[in-house]
């Protein structure tokens, strides 16, 4: 029997090919975007209380309606950004359920949007599932930069949006005020949406500001701000995620996302509730914990021979092992795993063209301490003998 022609050529991404081939040794998992740390009492709380007062049934398919409004008090709070809980937000099927139904909504086969790369592999590959083509803008590696007259340079007639990511995974960059500005001017220039996916919001280090673009110039008409539970809480597996835009496409996302999720979790959503209430000591700490693990992890890589442009944000990093006779991104991989029992993405999966990535590969140092360092220490031991 034939299958479609968007899944004909779909294959397991990257990173969960390095992920079950982790699992199955039993190897420590510094590839996928994995946080082990638990989830507060108090959110726990708010979903078993949800689940006793039989909160069982469908909820609206835009979300439950004080989740919403606590999200839109959190937006105009911490993103500075006012957006009308009943019109303007969704609550999602988690950051990536609002992805897809943004590119579902927003977007038609054949048209192109523009991803920086390093890229997430789930935008590029949501993207091409639904029949858009990918148009990279190059970050550089050295310092996370951008050129504009990159930007200028790929687009086409087709070209109908860009995604922003920030703080950026893969990368670790913050995009700076200057940046946003630049990008949402070149935007309205070329007619563009600008999708902005800001999953890891709480997550910048000193002298990093997290910003978001459609509370930047006059670009909120234009802009699909994303974000959820997933990292900030610790919740990647509860699903819960939201966008926020403009009226008219919220309303049609809101149909897209009956049809294909019906909706969120509804219990969940009730726990999303909690975890809204959270305190600045809980973020702060947060961030702190995650700027400890990127000081050890960057200090422990470079004296192992990586070159790595510190992280900004987020909690992964891009390093550059050429210096380390490893062979190419995939050879390093498997010696990683096989000799270190550490996993590690290979760069070509961040890439269009998986050259670019063949001496690269991307850690994620969301791990608790204990396991980083036996983590780093069985590298050490590994390259000892290289
Ligand atoms: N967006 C980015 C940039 C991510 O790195 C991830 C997970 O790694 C997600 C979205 C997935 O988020 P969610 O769990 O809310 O679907």
């Amino acid at each position: 029997m034939k299958i479609s022609k968007s899944t004909a050529t779909l294959k397991q991404s990257g990173i969960r090919a390095a992920s079950t081939r982790c699992a199955a040794i039993n190897g420590i998992n510094l590839g996928q975007g994995i946080c082990d740390i638990p989830v507060e009492e108090d959110i726990k709380y708010g979903a078993y209380k949800a689940v006793e007062n039989n909160k069982n049934i469908y909820s609206p398919c835009e979300g439950v309606f004080n989740l919403r409004q606590a999200i839109a008090k959190k937006i105009s709070e911490f993103n500075l950004m006012n957006y009308d809980p009943v019109t303007e937000v969704l609550v999602t099927h988690g950051s990536t359920g609002a992805f897809v139904c943004a590119a579902e909504t927003i977007l038609n086969p054949g048209d192109e949007v523009i991803l920086f790369e390093p890229f997430y592999g789930y935008h590029k590959h949501i993207l091409e599932l639904k029949g858009m083509s990918v148009k990279a803008v190059a970050l550089s590696m050295e310092d996370l930069s951008f050129d504009m007259a990159d930007l200028e340079n790929v687009i086409s007639p087709k070209t109908r949006a860009i995604v922003v990511c920030t703080p950026n995974n893969p990368s670790g960059k913050v995009y700076s005020q200057d940046e946003l500005m630049a990008i949402g001017e070149f935007a309205k220039k070329h007619d563009l949406w600008i999708v902005t996916d800001e999953i890891y919001e709480y997550i910048t280090y000193p002298g990093y500001e997290h910003l978001s673009i459609a509370a930047l110039g006059d670009f909120r008409e234009r802009t699909l701000t994303i974000s959820g539970f997933s990292k900030t809480y610790n919740m990647t597996g509860w699903r819960l995620g939201y966008v926020t835009g403009p009226a008219e496409v919220i309303a049609k996302m809101a149909l897209v996302q009956d049809l294909i999720y019906v909706c969120p979790a509804t219990p969940l959503q009730h726990a999303g509730l909690s975890a809204l209430k959270m305190q600045q000591n809980y973020y702060d700490s947060m961030a702190a914990g995650y700027l400890e693990k990127r000081n050890y992890v960057v200090s422990e890589l470079q004296n192992m021979g990586f070159k790595i442009a510190p992280p900004q944000g987020a909690y992964y990093l891009m390093t550059d092992f050429s210096g380390l006779n490893l062979g190419d991104d995939e050879q390093a991989a498997k010696f990683l795993l096989d000799e270190a029992r550490v996993a590690a993405v290979p760069g070509r999966y961040f890439y269009m063209d998986p050259e670019k990535g063949k001496t690269i590969l991307r850690f994620c140092y969301a791990l608790d301490k204990a396991k980083l360092q036996q983590a780093m220490d069985q590298m050490k031991q590994a390259l000892s003998v290289v």
